[in-house]
């Protein structure tokens, strides 16, 4: 399982970082990180983008 973010859709609104029960995401200045070893594929971070930039794939 992975998470996939698309740059070119995300406007780092910050959605996915305030979602992720984990804090497996970090908001960067021109990036969202993933933490593989934290992420427990909620999917929480998918739904609540405005975008559809981040995608859980299982
Ligand atoms: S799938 Fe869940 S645990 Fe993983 S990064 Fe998204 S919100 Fe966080
Ligand atoms: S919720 Fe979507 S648009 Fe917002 S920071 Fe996360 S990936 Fe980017």
């Amino acid at each position: 399982m992975t998470v996939e973010i698309n740059r070119g859709l995300c406007c780092y609104c910050g959605g996915c970082t305030s979602v992720c029960p984990v804090a497996a995401l970090t908001l960067k200045e021109t990036r969202i990180e993933w933490d593989k070893d934290k992420c427990i594929h909620c999917g929480a971070c998918e739904l609540v983008c405005p975008v559809g930039a981040i995608k859980v794939k299982r």
